[in-house]
């Protein structure tokens, strides 16, 4: 099959390119080292929001409203295609102690969200203190995600090419000719590069290149009684995240450790203590797990989705960072419009190659 378009990575923005470009008729492959969505997709929260949002600009909250504005007519269309159910629900999220709440208040009026002041947090919270109640803010269950979003794929007729690492271009003059791979060489109309934390490594050479690196964060797993947690809750840089099944979700840290994966005490410490010292109640629930992410981080989380500058039928589509699963719906968007050459719906001035 003659390709129009090969996706390098199959992390949620990998496939949700994938899904958005079949869908406008183009003919879809995605190149993936290991299992698609097993990287930072699979370890994320699945918050669909910006933690604090008042203290993000621009470009991050333009990314992350968008996403979240499109991520239910995706969550329809994965359930339309009959894929594994992702879990999406409307929690809301609550902000514990937000430092300056009149002014976090008053961004969100301008800003268009739901928010309310309240001075108790909806559950049995310790110590719960002067917060900001967000009624609107979503999840979803990431491992479940990524599967859907592969049977999407698959049944969308994208071709994927699984434990198959990307290992070089073949450049001719000003284009990219074919990927090199550990199967052999593909050929395509045009290349995206959707490789998380790895994606600068695998850019050919630019004049310059996005300042994308990785950020390990770790995150543990409680299982406790299900509705124990009706809702997200922020405290202090750390989270808790409630399932369906009762399973807890406390994260995360932010570790600039390079490619290192792995899990340290250091973390399970920090962690458990928030998370007891946050809902007590977990002291009577089981730790079942322990992981670690690298997200693709990236100068002010404002990612790169752009042309290179020198390559015209090479894509970049990375560096979303901490809301790589919020952003992945407006990212597709964005990058299908500028491969398409339609006004875009946003300005992609601001994800400009640098
Ligand atoms: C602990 C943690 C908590 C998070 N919480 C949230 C949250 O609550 N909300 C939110 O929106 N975001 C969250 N994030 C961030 C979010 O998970 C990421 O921004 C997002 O998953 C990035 O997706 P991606 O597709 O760009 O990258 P990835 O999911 O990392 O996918 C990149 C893919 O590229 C593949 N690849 C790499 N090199 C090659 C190669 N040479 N050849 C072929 N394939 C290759 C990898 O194997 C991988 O599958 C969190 C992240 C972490 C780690």
């Amino acid at each position: 099959m003659s390709l129009d378009l090969l996706i390098l990575g199959a992390g949620v923005n990998g496939l949700l390119s994938a899904l958005q470009l079949a869908r406008e008729g183009l003919r879809v492959g995605v190149v993936e080292r290991g299992e698609p969505g097993r990287e930072s997709t699979w370890a994320g929260a699945g918050i669909l929001s910006p933690l604090l949002p008042w203290d993000y600009g621009a470009e991050v909250n333009a990314l992350c409203a968008r996403g979240v504005a499109l991520w239910p007519g995706w969550i329809e269309a994965l359930r339309q295609a009959g894929t594994v159910d992702p879990e999406y629900s409307v929690c809301g999220m609550w902000v514990h102690a937000v430092a300056d709440r009149p002014r976090a208040l008053a961004w969100c009026r301008a800003h268009g969200w739901r928010a309310e002041a309240a001075s108790s947090a909806p559950i049995g919270v310790a110590d719960a203190n002067e917060g900001i109640w967000l009624p609107d803010v979503a999840q979803v269950r990431n491992p479940r995600l990524a599967r859907a979003l592969t049977e999407a794929c698959v049944a969308a007729g994208v071709r994927l090419w699984p434990n198959t690492p990307a290992l070089g271009w073949d450049v001719r003059g000003e284009s990219v000719a074919a990927l090199r791979t550990s199967t052999g060489m593909l050929t395509a109309d045009r290349y995206v590069v959707c490789a998380g934390a790895w994606s600068r490594d695998l850019l050919p050479e630019a004049p310059a290149r996005p300042e994308i690196h990785p950020v390990r964060g770790q995150m543990l797993l409680f299982r406790a009684a299900p509705g124990l947690l009706p809702c997200v809750l922020y405290r202090d840089g750390h989270y808790l995240v409630p399932r369906r099944d009762g399973l807890i979700l406390a994260g995360s840290t932010l570790e600039h450790v390079g490619f290192d994966k792995s899990v340290t005490t250091e973390a399970l410490g920090e962690l458990r203590e928030f998370a007891l010292g946050t809902l007590p109640a977990l002291e009577h629930a089981d730790l079942v797990g322990q992981w670690a992410g690298l997200r693709p981080g990236s100068p002010d989380n404002v990612p790169c989705i752009a042309a290179h500058p020198r390559l015209h039928n090479l894509f970049l589509n990375s560096g979303q960072y901490r809301y790589g699963v919020t952003m992945a719906p407006a990212c597709a968007e964005l990058l299908a419009d500028l491969m398409l050459e339609r006004p875009p719906r946003l300005d992609p001035a601001a994800y400009r190659w640098p």
